[in-house]
């Protein structure tokens, strides 16, 4: 006889404390006298699109699947992990378990979606339910609009209703973490190596879960200077991949700091625009007009600004840290960003695809929303004809050019290339091009 089970698919919310499809499937478990089954999925069809096989993200996954399995084998339950495709996964599960539903959180990407959709299509034939939860934001879809119920375009506006929400509708956070007795006893299942999938050992440095205080304390003061150590929080990729939980941090830190709130409120925002404006996750501009600016696209220059090498000093050292670490501070990706589409006129996409390749806390919403907000084809975008001067930036944020050195060692000699474009000629031709594209 196959065991009667409900699973819970773990996907972007790694962590068994207040993970909130993890708590109704149990809540479900106890009440039926179920027992629920934990599953992960390497897909393949994402896995397969990684060209760089040393990929930080999947040592990420990885490492936290693994250490989830830990606290599992401690108690004599085990994670079912599959690599290959989801359907195939499913297939397999239905043959080994009498699955009575399948519980997961979702996913707002148009991949996740579909892949959801199919999942729940499939399942529904064999009478199997499939839940999603919200649980890797704070407020989704329509929960946030404006009075008419058409979605926010403009951030300040959004947040400001985002913030009346939150007072009206504090979430509370759940107690999963307290319910792993409802898994299914199992002996340890094995989990495909990196090798298995072929993926290899990564530099990979986990930033730390834990927020600080003098972090949240003083980012209003400090979160612009990218040379400041502890300025901002690098929660980004624990964000990412659901390793905290998003709520338990907003909870955490709300009454300390707003301005710390409001990127927590950005990052709500820019996924509630991918789900109301779904063309953007189809290579096109948000506004429509954009996509007539004719782009330079040369990809000699391209290629300097991937690797720090186009003599503005402020953006070869944020593209360095970026390919040595996988990290960029927000102050510097906005200037690279800039530059890629004003000073070189290259299209924002090659950038975002870059970005996206390197990034330990890629995340196709905000990755997008930043990029179109920098070449000003986004929502709530900078004004086009803003365009950032490196040098001033540099006046601005890191005046002692600490920042700098520390990616451009070599900042003073002659090897440090010159700059490939001359900032003011840059200037007057970006001008011209958008221009042209955007004249009525
Ligand atoms: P903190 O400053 O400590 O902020 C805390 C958290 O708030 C972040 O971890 C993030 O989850 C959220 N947040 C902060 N700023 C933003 C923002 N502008 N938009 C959305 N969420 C925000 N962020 C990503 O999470 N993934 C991306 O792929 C991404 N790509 C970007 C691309 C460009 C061109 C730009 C300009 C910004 C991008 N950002 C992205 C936003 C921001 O740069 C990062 O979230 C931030 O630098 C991460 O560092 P941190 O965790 O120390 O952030």
């Amino acid at each position: 006889m196959r065991p009667s089970v409900i699973l819970f698919w773990f996907r972007r919310d790694l962590r068994f404390k207040d993970n909130t499809g993890l708590y109704h499937a149990l809540k479900l478990a106890q009440k039926l006298e179920l027992k629920v089954l934990p599953i992960f999925i390497f897909d393949k069809m994402i896995l397969d699109k990684l060209d760089d096989k040393a990929d930080r993200r999947v040592d990420f996954i990885h490492q936290t699947i693994t250490e989830l399995q830990n606290t599992l084998t401690e108690k004599g339950k085990s994670l079912w992990v599959h690599y290959g495709h989801p359907s195939e996964a499913f297939e397999a599960l239905k043959k080994q378990y009498q699955i009575h539903s399948v519980f997961t959180n979702q996913d707002y990407e148009p991949y996740g979606i579909n892949r959801d959709a199919q999942i729940a299509t499939d399942l529904a034939k064999d009478k199997i339910e499939f839940h999603a939860y919200k649980d890797q934001v704070i407020f989704e879809k329509s929960e946030v609009t404006k009075e008419d119920g058409k979605p926010y375009t403009v951030f300040t506006p959004y947040s400001r209703r985002w913030k009346a929400a939150w007072e009206a509708n504090t979430p509370k956070l759940l107690p999963s973490e307290k319910g792993l007795e409802y898994f299914i006893d199992s002996k340890p299942l094995k989990i495909p190596s990196l090798k298995d999938m072929g993926f290899e050992q990564t530099d990979l440095v986990v930033p730390a879960k834990k927020w600080k205080e003098s972090t949240v304390k003083n980012y209003t003061e400090q979160r612009n200077f990218p040379a400041k150590e502890g300025g901002t929080s690098h929660l980004g990729m624990h964000l990412r991949f659901g390793t905290i939980s998003i709520r338990q941090l907003a909870l955490e830190t709300a009454s300390i700091n707003t301005t710390y709130l409001n990127e927590l409120i950005w990052r709500d925002f820019y996924h509630m625009i991918l789900w109301h404006f779904p063309h953007v996750a189809e290579g096109k501009s948000f506004r429509a007009q954009y996509d007539f600016i004719e782009w330079r696209n040369n990809e000699k220059e391209f290629e300097a600004w991937c690797n720090g090498q186009t003599g503005y000093p402020i953006v070869d050292a944020g593209m360095r840290e970026l390919n040595a670490t996988g990290f960029m501070h927000n102050r510097v990706r906005m200037i690279v960003a800039s530059f890629l589409t004003k000073h070189l006129l290259i299209d924002w996409r090659w950038g975002e695809a870059y970005f996206a390749q390197k990034l330990l806390d890629f995340d196709f919403a905000a990755n997008n929303g930043g990029w179109q907000w920098a070449s000003g084809s986004g929502c709530d975008a900078a004004p086009y004809f803003r365009v950032f001067n490196p040098r001033l930036q540099t006046e601005k944020f890191d005046k002692q050019l600490q920042y700098i050195r520390k990616w451009i060692p070599e900042l003073d000699s002659l090897s440090y290339p010159k700059p490939i474009v001359v900032h003011e000629e840059a200037r007057v031709r970006v001008l011209a091009a958008y221009a042209k594209a955007l004249k009525p």
